[in-house]
């Protein structure tokens, strides 16, 4: 989730959280397309989304997409963002304090469906019937996943955490029939023909990370994997 501003967003607040809890994932229900991908190892690891973060997710949706609901239902698009951040840990703790995010001060706090680490390891954080708030104008159908690391660079030329990315952005995108082209960066949000944001001062409001050069080479590899 780049930002000008590098503290913002994401996760240079390296707090360690104690306690990874390590489970198998169950990502989540929704519709699903028919998937031969197969699913990746994946560590549940969710934040805290009660009822409050919920309602404002709702709210938040009301403002910027016109309807009042927190559901994510059908996601059409996957967008991958580097969180400029060293480690999952630190990705979570950023998105754990239900506050007013430091970019556009709003609520519920932003977040992100998964988070890769440098090793290979995916942690999910938030279960995939829920919105997150990763990407403005896509919130309301977008999965997102974050990547350890500050540049594109650094998980494109790190195998581990490549082949997990890819695992799992394939296993997601043929879960729910989302196109290859549908898979793209933080930085082509405003391309996407998904994008609708209701808030005049956001509409071309988007973040430097994964670019479309990169997205390029992602979108390669990912097409190498093979059909759903
Ligand atoms: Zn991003």
């Amino acid at each position: 989730m780049r930002t000008a501003a590098r503290a913002a967003f994401c996760c240079l607040a390296v707090l360690l959280a104690g306690g990874a809890v390590a489970a198998s994932a169950g990502a989540g229900a929704g519709a699903a397309a028919s998937s031969r991908a197969a699913r990746p190892p994946i560590v549940r690891w969710l934040i805290p989304f009660g009822p409050k973060r919920k309602h404002e997710m709702a709210a938040y949706s009301e403002r910027h997409y016109g309807e009042h609901t927190w559901r994510l239902i059908h996601p059409q698009v996957i967008v991958e963002h580097m969180a400029e951040a060293s480690s999952a840990a630190a990705v979570r703790n950023t998105f754990v304090p239900d506050v007013p995010d430091v970019e556009l001060h709003e609520l519920p706090n932003v977040c992100a469906h998964f988070v890769v680490g440098a090793s290979g390891r995916i942690f999910q954080l938030v279960n995939l019937r829920t919105r997150c708030r990763h990407t403005v104008g896509l919130n309301w159908t977008a999965i997102g996943i974050e990547h350890v690391g500050y540049a594109d660079a650094d998980a494109l030329e790190n195998p581990a955490e490549m082949r997990a990315s890819l695992r799992l952005t394939q296993w997601l995108r043929c879960r729910f029939g989302i196109k290859i082209r549908n898979v793209i960066g933080h930085n082509e949000s405003l391309s996407s023909p998904y994008h609708r944001e209701d808030v005049p001062s956001l509409r071309t409001q988007t973040h430097g990370d994964w670019r479309h050069s990169s997205m390029r080479i992602y979108r390669k590899r990912l097409r190498a994997l093979g059909r759903c």
